[in-house]
């Protein structure tokens, strides 16, 4: 079986050994997938195991398994991101605008294009290099079903080293999150390249 966070592996090859303590993720992306995982199969004990100790203290096992009674997680996107840039889109709006500008406009709005563009490169450096290897980003759409409708949750969440683990600190919901409509006909959320109505929406009972 395919694992849970839509990996190419099985279960048993991927998320299970971190769920079942027999092994450590090595990356913030791993933690993220077997943290998913465990979501998916009710594993709240994990869960709460992968907070930061900060957030471990405000939070109970009964609080984790209440909150996520009657959500069915099917499917998990990884964004392939940048750390920096996925958080700052009002520079990416500004750069595909600028692509959009009619001709009469392109010299101004290239050079200011690029004067934002080196800005950008600039925070990104700046951010990179106040990140050190003990803290990151990961950035993912999270599906489940409740109630027969379909939802996302598409969230940026920190993660940090903490005695040598990678750990769940806190994360920024993205506005497209909530309930959305999703064709039948189109390629399946998991990347399965089946269709919607022949995959994951079989799940949706
Ligand atoms: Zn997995
Ligand atoms: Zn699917």
């Amino acid at each position: 079986m395919r694992c849970y966070c839509c990996s190419s592996k099985s279960f048993k090859e991927c998320c299970e050994p971190f769920i079942k303590g027999e092994s450590l993720p090595h990356s913030a992306e791993q933690l993220m997938r077997s943290r998913f995982s465990a979501y998916a199969t009710a594993h709240y004990h994990y869960i709460l195991d992968t907070y930061t100790k900060e957030k471990q203290q405000a939070l109970s096992i009964e609080d984790l398994t209440s909150s996520a009674q009657g959500a069915k997680w099917f499917a998990l996107k990884v964004h392939p991101t940048l750390a920096a840039s996925s958080l700052d889109s009002t520079v990416n709006s500004f750069v595909d605008d600028s692509v959009n500008k009619p001709l009469n406009n392109s010299i101004n709005s290239s050079v200011y294009a690029n004067t934002d563009v080196e800005e950008a490169t600039d925070a990104e450096q700046n951010t990179k290099s106040n990140l050190n290897d003990n803290t990151t980003v990961v950035e993912f759409t999270a599906y489940y079903f409740e109630n027969k409708s379909m939802y996302q949750l598409h969230e940026t969440s920190n993660f940090i080293v903490e005695d040598g683990k990678w750990r769940y600190h806190d994360g920024e919901l993205h506005e497209d999150c909530g309930k959305i409509k999703y064709g039948r006909n189109l390629p399946c959320v998991c990347g399965s390249n089946k269709k919607f109505k022949q995959c994951c929406a079989l799940k949706n009972r």
